[in-house]
């Protein structure tokens, strides 16, 4: 099963992907986690990777695209994935297109997890992640059993820098601007389906369920 979740920043892709990657055994493949694995390595990619995402714009597609092909090559991905941020612009959507194309495989579903975009600027502002498993928690709508620390791994929990009042609109802007040619990509193409994302958790999680079981 390949399946793509698209969503804003904020929307939920990775709250929901922890779930579905759990439930049917697929790896959670997401490309602003590898960049910030690369960045707390220090590691070229790390370096490349970086200085966009401080500002909150895209990292270039060339670079996105060299490591999801990679990422994708991993035997782990022979039972299918679930990518998440990924793709962003339509240049990455087309790379994935031929990609999957010379691998024998099609994507299922993409799931856009919609959230109304006057709620991202809070559910960004109250994000808090672990800054070793990248598990992220809401101080308000998802808190962790004690407060500031990780259930999974007792570790102090951070802010994200590109969540920061400074970096959160940009962000917020260029991912809008972004989004509807890529969702009408999809569209055009039968692949889109949307989830209604301003719900509780394990709603919107009910919700993708039965589509993917359908
Ligand atoms: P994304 O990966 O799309 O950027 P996250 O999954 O990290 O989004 O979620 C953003 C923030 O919103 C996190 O703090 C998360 O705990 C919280 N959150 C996720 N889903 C919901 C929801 N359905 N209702 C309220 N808060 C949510
Ligand atoms: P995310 O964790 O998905 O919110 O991504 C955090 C940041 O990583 C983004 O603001 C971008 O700077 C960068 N990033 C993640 N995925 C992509 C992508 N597909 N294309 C370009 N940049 C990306």
């Amino acid at each position: 099963m390949n399946l793509l979740l698209m969503g804003l920043p904020g929307a939920g892709k990775g709250t929901q992907a922890e779930r579905i990657s759990e439930k049917y055994n697929i790896p959670h493949i997401s490309t602003g986690d590898m960049f910030r694995s690369a960045i707390n390595e220090g590691t070229e990619l790390g370096k490349k990777a970086k200085s966009f995402m401080d500002q909150g714009a895209l990292v270039p597609d060339e670079v996105t695209i060299g490591i999801v092909k990679e990422r994708l090559s991993k035997d782990d991905c022979e039972r299918g994935f679930l990518l998440d941020g990924f793709p962003r612009t339509i240049a990455q959507a087309e790379a994935l297109q031929t990609l999957l194309t010379e691998m024998n495989q099609a994507i299922d579903h993409v799931l856009h997890v919609k959230v109304p975009e006057e709620k991202l600027v809070e559910r960004l502002s109250g994000r808090r992640i672990c800054p070793a498993c990248g598990k992220a928690y809401h101080v308000m709508y998802n808190p962790p059993e004690k407060e500031g620390i990780c259930d999974r791994d007792g570790r102090e929990l951070i802010q994200r820098d590109d969540d920061k009042p400074e970096t959160v609109k940009n962000r917020l802007a260029i991912n809008i601007e972004q989004s509807q040619p890529l969702l009408d990509f999809y569209d055009e193409r039968g692949y889109l389906v949307t989830v209604n994302g301003d719900q509780d958790i394990d709603k919107v999680f009910q919700d993708i369920q039965s589509i993917i079981e359908k």
